[in-house]
Order: C-alpha cells, then sequence, then structure tokens
C-alpha cells in the first residue's frame, strides 16, 4: 500500500480509455500502441531509477451518460471541488491510444500517479511490433493543471490532491468522520461475509480490512468489486476522506444489495431448474420402463442411424435394393418380435462391410519393399528374393492372377512376419485368419440366417474387422483345416482362392455375393502333405525349413533382442545380453526349428531385468531426492498416463553425479547364473542321446512333426510271452505297418544276422516284443521310421547297443531295400541341433543335401545307405553285430 509520496511537478500520462485506477489498486496491463510504448520504453524500461507516471482516464462521447454532469456537479461541489472535463479533438493531430478518433475526447481531470511494480517486454512475430505488460500500482491521486501534448506522448503538469498526514490526524478525530467509518466497517464485512457465503473467498479483503486505514481502504474495495464506471470516476473524484467514507458506503451498500437480488433471483431459477430436473428423472425413467416392456422410440433414432450407415457404405446397386427390402421389413417390425434382433445385426454387417472403401495403395517401390523385408528379417535370402519377385509382377501388373504364396514351414520360422511384411510392403492393411481346427465349411462360408445364433464366416468377418476390400489376408495354418460330416472348409477355400469365382463370393449369412478379387491372400501351413491337392494347385509353395543355430543367435543378436528390449521398455543401457549367453539359451532351453522360444526366454530375461530396474528406479528418486530419470521405464508409465512428477533436482546436487551412479548400478549383464535363475536348469543337454542308447534295443530315429524336424528314440524290449508285438506312442497306422515290417525283416534275415544260431530257430519263441516310440503326446506316423525300428530291433536280439552320435532315417521294403523319405533337410538341422555327429540317410536322398546349409553339413558325417544292412554296418560300433555271434 502507498505510503505517503512526493509527487512531481510534471508527469508522464498514460491515459485509460473507459477504465479508472485508485490509489491502492493493482492494475495489469499490456501497451500496444506506438505512444503508450513510447512511454513506457521512455519512462520505465530504460530508466534505472523506476519513475512514477499519471493515468488519467479518458472516455469516448458515446460513454457519456446524463449521470455524469450529476456526478461532476454533486461530488465536485460538495468538496468545493470540481471535476472539469478537459476537450481535446483528437481529429486533428492526437490520437489516444494509438486510435484515431473523430469524434470528442473526454479527459478527466484527475488521474492517479502509479509506479510500475513489475515490466516486461515481448516481441510480436512476424510483425516485429514491440509491447510491454506492466503491471502498476495505484499510489495518490493528483489533479491534471495543464495537459501537453508535444512530444511523442502525454505529459501533465500535476498538483497533488492527497491529504498531509498533520490534515488526516484531524479528520480523524472528526466525530462525523468516526460514524462514516463505522458506516463503512459495517457494510464491507457484510458483503464479505455474503461473499465469502458464495464464493468462499474474501479472506484477503477482511484482513485488510483490520488493518488498512478505513479511507485508503475505500478506494481498495470500490476497484476490486465490479463497479460502473461512473461510480470508479466518483469514488476517484472524492478526495476528501469523509465524503470518499460514505460514497464508499453508498456504493458497498449497493453492490450488497444486487448481489442479494441476483442471489433471490437465482435462487427463483435453481427452483424452476430442478422442478426441470425432476422432469428430466421421470423422463428417463419412463425411457427406462418403456425399454423394458420393449416399447422404445429410441429405435425410431437407431433406425434412422442404421439407414445413413447404409446409405454411406456403397454398396453395389443389386445389393442396396436387397439391403432396402430388408430395412422396410425391419422398419415395420416391432423390436420385440422375433427376427427383429437378427434383421438388424444382419443389417449392421451389410453396411459395416468394406464394399468400395479400399485402403490408399502405394506406388510399389520394389528397393523400399527389400529394405522393409531385410530389416524385418535375417537370413532367408531364397524366400525373400521370391517374395520380391512376386511384388514385381504385382507392380507390373496389378491386377494380374498369379498363385496364392504359401509359407510352409515349423512354427517360429517368421512365416506370420514375412505376410505381415508383404502388406506393409504394398502399404496395405493386414488381416490374419486362422483356419486351424476349421472342420465346419460354416466357419468359412458363415452359417445360413435361419440358423439361431447365426453368423458370418471367418473371411467376411475378417474383412468387417479390417475395414478395407484389398487387405492383405492371411489365411494361417490352411494345412490344419479338416473336414467332417460338416463340410469340407477345403472347398470352400477353393472358391475363395480361385480367381474366376470369388469375384462372387457366397458367404451363406451374408447371402449376397461379395467381390473378394481385390484380396491378397496369403497363406501358412506347417506341411504342404496334409493340403488338398486342389487347393495345393492353387498356391505356390515356399518352404522355410527352420535356422541352424548360428542363423538363431544371428536373429536374436539382430531382431529379438532389441525387439524384446523395446517391448519392455528397457535399452542396451539396462540390459545385456552376451552372445555366448544367447548361444545357451539356445542349446539348453529351447531346441525348436523357429525361434518363438528362443524369443519367449529373451522376454523372461527382460522381464527379470525390468522388474530389477524398476526396484532401483524407486531406490534413486527416494534416497537422491526428486530426479527426472530419462528412463524409458518411466517414460513408458508416463506415456500409459500413471502419474509421474516432474520432479527437482535439489540444490547442491550434481546432475551427472546422479545419472553416473543410476547407469552404472542398473545396467544388468545376464551370466549364466541369472540364466539359472530366470530360466530353471537347462532343458536340454547334448548327453541325452548317449544316456538313452546305452541299453541295447534303444535306436535314435530322424522324424518329421509339424514342429519341424524331430530327433526320436524307439525303444523296444524283449519278454516272455508267445510271440506278439505290442506297439505303444501314439501311433498311426503305417507306422504300425512299418514295426510289422520291420520285425518280419529281422526275423528272416536272423540266421544272417546272426542274431539266432539256426535258420529254424525262432527269435520270438516264447517271447513278446514290445516297441515303444517315447513322447506319447506327439502323434507319430509315416514310413520313415523303417529303418530305426529295425535297428532297434537287431540292436535287442544282439544285446548291442547302437551308436549314441548316429541318427537315421529311412524307409525300409519288405525285402530291405532302403527308399528314400521327405523332409531331409528339417531332419539334419534337428540332429544338428541335438548335438548328433552322423547322420545315415537313405542314398537315394543325397539330391536333397543340397538345400542343407553348408556350415551343418560340414560339421556332420552324412552316411547312404542303400540297403538295411547298410544302415545297420553304420549304426553299430565297430560294424554290423552279425560279424561277431549272437548272445541271444
Ligand atoms: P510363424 O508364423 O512361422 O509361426 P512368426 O512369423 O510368428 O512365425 O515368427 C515368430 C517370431 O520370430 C516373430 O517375432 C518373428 O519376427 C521372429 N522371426 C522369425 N524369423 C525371423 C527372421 N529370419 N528374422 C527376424 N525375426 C524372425
Amino acid at each position: 500500500m502507498a505510503e505517503s509520496v512526493e509527487l512531481p511537478g510534471r508527469l508522464a500520462i498514460l491515459p485509460f480509455r473507459n477504465q479508472v485506477l485508485l490509489p491502492g489498486a493493482f492494475i495489469r496491463i499490456r501497451c500496444t500502441s506506438p505512444t503508450s510504448v513510447k512511454l513506457v520504453e521512455q519512462e520505465l524500461w530504460q530508466r534505472e531509477e523506476k519513475g512514477l507516471i499519471g493515468i488519467v482516464p479518458v472516455r469516448d462521447a458515446a460513454e457519456m451518460t446524463s449521470m455524469d454532469s450529476v456526478l461532476s456537479q454533486g461530488v465536485g461541489s460538495e468538496s468545493g471541488e470540481r471535476s472539469t472535463k478537459v476537450q481535446i479533438n483528437t481529429s486533428d493531430a492526437h490520437k489516444v491510444d494509438g486510435k484515431s478518433h473523430s469524434e470528442v475526447i473526454h479527459w478527466h481531470k484527475r488521474g492517479v500517479a502509479a509506479r510500475a511494480l513489475h515490466l516486461s517486454r515481448g516481441v510480436e512475430k512476424p510483425s516485429g511490433r514491440v509491447t510491454y505488460i506492466v503491471v502498476l500500482e495505484g499510489l495518490c491521486r493528483f489533479n491534471v493543471e495543464e495537459l501537453s501534448t508535444r512530444g511523442p506522448y502525454y505529459t501533465a503538469k500535476v498538483s497533488t490532491l492527497e491529504v498531509t498526514k498533520a490534515e488526516m490526524e484531524q479528520v480523524e478525530q472528526d466525530p462525523e468522520f468516526v460514524t462514516l467509518s463505522r458506516q463503512f466497517k459495517a457494510t464491507a464485512m457484510e458483503l464479505i461475509s455474503v461473499l465469502e457465503q458464495k464464493q468462499k473467498t474474501g479472506g484477503r479483503i477482511k484482513v485488510l480490512l483490520e488493518t488498512l486505514p478505513l479511507h485508503k481502504l475505500a478506494d481498495i474495495f470500490v476497484f476490486s468489486f465490479e463497479m460502473s464506471l461512473e461510480e470508479q470516476l466518483s469514488m476517484l473524484d472524492s478526495v476528501d476522506p469523509k465524503v470518499r467514507l460514505s460514497k464508499a458506503t453508498e456504493l458497498v451498500d449497493r453492490h450488497l444489495q444486487s448481489i442479494r437480488v441476483a442471489e433471490k433471483i437465482t435462487q427463483k431459477v435453481e427452483g424452476q431448474l430442478s422442478k426441470s430436473q425432476k422432469e428430466f428423472l421421470l423422463r428417463q425413467q419412463m425411457r427406462a420402463i418403456k425399454e423394458e416392456l420393449g416399447d422404445n422410440d429410441d429405435d425410431e433414432d437407431d433406425l434412422a442411424a442404421l439407414e445413413r450407415k447404409m446409405q454411406s457404405a456403397g454398396m453395389p446397386s443389386n445389393i442396396w435394393k436387397h439391403a432396402q427390402r430388408e430395412f422396410r421389413r425391419l422398419k415395420k417390425m416391432q423390436p420385440q418380435q422375433p427376427g427383429y434382433n437378427s434383421s438388424r445385426v444382419y443389417l449392421e454387417l451389410l453396411a459395416d462391410l468394406p464394399w468400395q472403401k479400399a485402403g490408399e495403395e502405394q506406388e510399389l517401390d520394389l528397393k523400399a519393399a527389400k529394405d522393409c523385408l531385410d530389416s524385418d528379417h535375417y537370413g532367408l535370402v531364397k524366400v525373400k528374393q521370391r517374395i520380391i519377385e512376386y511384388l514385381a509382377v504385382r507392380k507390373l501388373k496389378p491386377d494380374a492372377r498369379g498363385p496364392v504364396l504359401c509359407f510352409v514351414g515349423p512354427p517360429g520360422v517368421g512365416k506370420t512376419s514375412l505376410a505381415s511384411s508383404i502388406a506393409a510392403a504394398l502399404g496395405r492393411k493386414f488381416v490374419r485368419i486362422s483356419l486351424g481346427g476349421v472342420k465346419d465349411e460354416a466357419d468359412i462360408r458363415g452359417h445360413r440366417r435361419t440358423y439361431i445364433g447365426s453368423m458370418p464366416g471367418r473371411l467376411i468377418d475378417g474383412l468387417k474387422r479390417v475395414g478395407v476390400c484389398n487387405p492383405v489376408m492371411l489365411l494361417d495354418e490352411i494345412d490344419k483345416t479338416g473336414s467332417d460330416v460338416r463340410g469340407d472348409p477345403a472347398s470352400a477355400l477353393l472358391e475363395v482362392l480361385d480367381p474366376e469365382q470369388n469375384q462372387s463370393f457366397n458367404d451363406h449369412y451374408l447371402n449376397v455375393p461379395y467381390d473378394l478379387s481385390k484380396v491378397i491372400f496369403v497363406a501358412t501351413a506347417n506341411r504342404a502333405q496334409p493340403i488338398p491337392p486342389p487347393l495345393l494347385d492353387r498356391m505356390e509353395v515356399i518352404e522355410l525349413p527352420g535356422y541352424t543355430a548360428e542363423e538363431k543367435l544371428r536373429i536374436a543378436m539382430q531382431h529379438l533382442i532389441p525387439r524384446v528390449l523395446d517391448q519392455h521398455g528397457l535399452n542396451s543401457e539396462y540390459l545385456q545380453i552376451p552372445e555366448a549367453m544367447v548361444k545357451l539359451v539356445i542349446q539348453r532351453y529351447t531346441r525348436e526349428a523357429g525361434v518363438r522360444n528362443l524369443e519367449r526366454n529373451l522376454a523372461a530375461l527382460a522381464r527379470a531385468a525390468a522388474v530389477r530396474v524398476a526396484e532401483q528406479e524407486q531406490a534413486v528418486s527416494v534416497s537422491k531426492g526428486a530426479h527426472k530419470l530419462a528412463s524409458p521405464l518411466l517414460d513408458n508409465r508416463l506415456a500409459e498416463g500413471a502419474e509421474m512428477e516432474m520432479e527437482v533436482l535439489p540444490m547442491g546436487v550434481n546432475n551427472n553425479e546422479i545419472s553416473n551412479t543410476f547407469k552404472i548400478s542398473s545396467l544388468l549383464v545376464v551370466d549364466e547364473a541369472m540364466l539359472e535363475k530366470v530360466l530353471g536348469p537347462p532343458r536340454f543337454d547334448d548327453r541325452e542321446a548317449a544316456d538313452r542308447v546305452a541299453t541295447p534295443g534303444v535306436s535314435v530315429g530322424l522324424v518329421w512333426t509339424t514342429f519341424g524336424g524331430e530327433v526320436q528314440f524307439v525303444e523296444a524290449t524283449a519278454m516272455v510271452g508267445n510271440g506278439e508285438l505290442h506297439l505303444t506312442g501314439q501311433l498311426g497306422d503305417v507306422i504300425k505297418e512299418s514295426a510289422q515290417i520291420a520285425l518280419t525283416w529281422v526275423r528272416a534275415r536272423a540266421a544272417d544276422l546272426k542274431l539266432a544260431a539256426a535258420e529254424e530257430t525262432n527269435l520270438l519263441q516264447g517271447r513278446d516284443i514290445h516297441i515303444h516310440f517315447p513322447a506319447g503326446a506327439v502323434p507319430k506316423d509315416g514310413p520313415s521310421a523303417g529303418v530305426t525300428l529295425v535297428t532297434a530291433l537287431v540292436s535287442l536280439f544282439s544285446q548291442k547297443s547302437v551308436r549314441a552320435d548316429t541318427a537315421m532315417t529311412g524307409e525300409m521294403t519288405l525285402r530291405g531295400l532302403v527308399l528314400p523319405v521327405g523332409g531331409i533337410k528339417d531332419k539334419i538341422l534337428a540332429a544338428h541341433r541335438h548335438g548328433i555327429k552322423r547322420v545315415i540317410l537313405p542314398e537315394r536322398n543325397l539330391k536333397d543335401l543340397v538345400e542343407v546349409p553348408a556350415p551343418v553339413l560340414s560339421s556332420l558325417e552324412i552316411l547312404l545307405a542303400k540297403r538295411m544292412e547298410d544302415v545297420l554296418e553304420h549304426a553299430f560300433d565297430g560294424g554290423a553285430p552279425w560279424r561277431q555271434h549272437s548272445k541271444l
């Protein structure tokens, strides 16, 4: 609050248009006009000792009311002072605050000296105009004696209007003043308490009321409430403290009254409002009751919305007609009527399907597509080359009816991700439809609407989900569809993949043809063999046989680890998985053709690390005080909208010091101990084969399963019985026959093999044979276990163990010829994974070895067999057992 002020004889004047500043009040103004900017610059900004400026209200002619004369006469005459109007016609030369006016501007004769409490300068872009924001405090009243319009801004000769201290002391003794003070204080208190009730404010003013001299407070009071310009001007003119107090009491009282009146009105309005609210509530209840009764008017609106949606769906004209017919039927139905809902759901589907809406296709850039494939996938050179060829053909002939690509390979070799890369390269949306276990044709084609709970097929559903008619659609696990009494999904797929037929694909539920020709289909399968030949005929099979340990290592280092770290909000500053550890994960914890389990195990390590990092972050922020941690984990939490304060580093703590300690202590390098702790004890080791074949009667075979190549042990044992053959281990018919053939062959050759003393000796005399294929949960079939079965039986009868480092595959005829089998590459990769050193293959499979990666081939000894004897020769240590005499 202003203490007594030494007023200079001349002041720079800032005119306030239709606004009054009173002593004791603060105001924040923005100066933009050239004159005011100049004034602030010269009088306030550039001066070291900030001076005073004068604020004088000016009014447009339009603002002048009849009140003016009353006020100027009334107030002025009472105190013997008069508010004088200085009229300046600004149209000749001057502007007030940058605005030129042709009408008369009225200067008030009195103003208030003010000082700047705060100044800030800004430059507006792009104009470069300088502006100032000034916070001013009103100090004391003055009289404008003479206004000068020379210079860049107004100046005025002024004389103070404040009463001196001695004069004030005298006034304070005046009983009239004391009564007035009391009156003012009572009114002011009343106003404050009303305001407190209303807005819970006024606390500050209450304090002021207790501490400030009342005649000064009168100004502040009037200024803080919304008073009219006239009222404020009359306040400015009230120089005599007594006059000021009575004026203020009158104004505050008037304000109080107006608040009371306003409150009364509000109450009345609130009464009415609650009536309307009651109505609203009742209406809501009524709506709920109607809904319960199925008598809902809202359906009207819903149906209108549905119709609008249908109109904008872009249906072909014949389908639009069909939809309209259905819609008319729906409109006639009552919502509770049977069929209403199903009809509605059906129309919703028609409206939602992308009949014409196509995703924007980019101009295909083969180089970019290649880069995209390369950056997402390691190796797979041939596969990527084939995809590029496929894309190139599409580029040259966009409507080419080329074959459908079908990626065939074990799980986790990147089939799905290659397909999604194709979509990315083409700039199309990607949708995956799982066909695994689909036995019902209706899954593809939908159920007819006459069925309760009928639905569209998976294709139409997928298109609805993806929302465009030209996505890349992945038919996942196309080999897992089977057929039974409910129809043949494969034949429906045949129609889907046939470019001649799929222009009008008929979904039973949809019941109108849908054009699938813009969809690009890509399929995946674990094996090509179960795919029905006509379907296979439409597809081009691209095989992805699985990865070598070295390839897996590269995939893990280049793709999986960065991705896994990213998914867990980590980076290499927090977790490092050295190559040696990844190798151990590959050898000891995964034995798969793909990399899915590897990715899972790496994710488990990342999870463990994330927990540790998160714990440490807490420790740092608690122990070191507040600190903005730029960790991705926290960023992630922030991104999820979780609470996270912007913390400020406490004074005196070095920023680097904290982040260094943090980084060093949080970097986690995976070691063997951590592997065991997180992933458990090793699941596989290289000694498995040696342990298992230690007893005679066990041989090591190579088989093909849906998970790629596998090493399969075959166990045979003999017991007292009467010559029967028992087989266990989830076997198919073919493998059962192979076992029969193997036993027959061994019995027939028993003498030659020196398994029996003489030809007439029956090997099965008084015994039963039991052959078991362990890993009971995995169904096994196929002829390629022939040689393995024979070897197990020979080992049993000769009581000689087979070599633990040798695995074999091959079909055998009854006469002992070894026939070629499939899946050689996968089987050899599996042998390599299991640490097998020698592989016995049918001689005619020699040609398949070109597909096997060279590093794998060079680490294995490949032994070729033409006849069963060759196999036995290689399978036993020191050659075939018939070279020695059988002990049996
Ligand atoms: P699939 O469909 O064959 O079962 P996915 O496509 O789902 O296998 O692949 C499993 C995971 O392995 C994915 O995260 C995939 O990106 C990754 N992956 C597979 N092969 C590669 C590769 N050659 N390079 C990089 N990542 C790969």
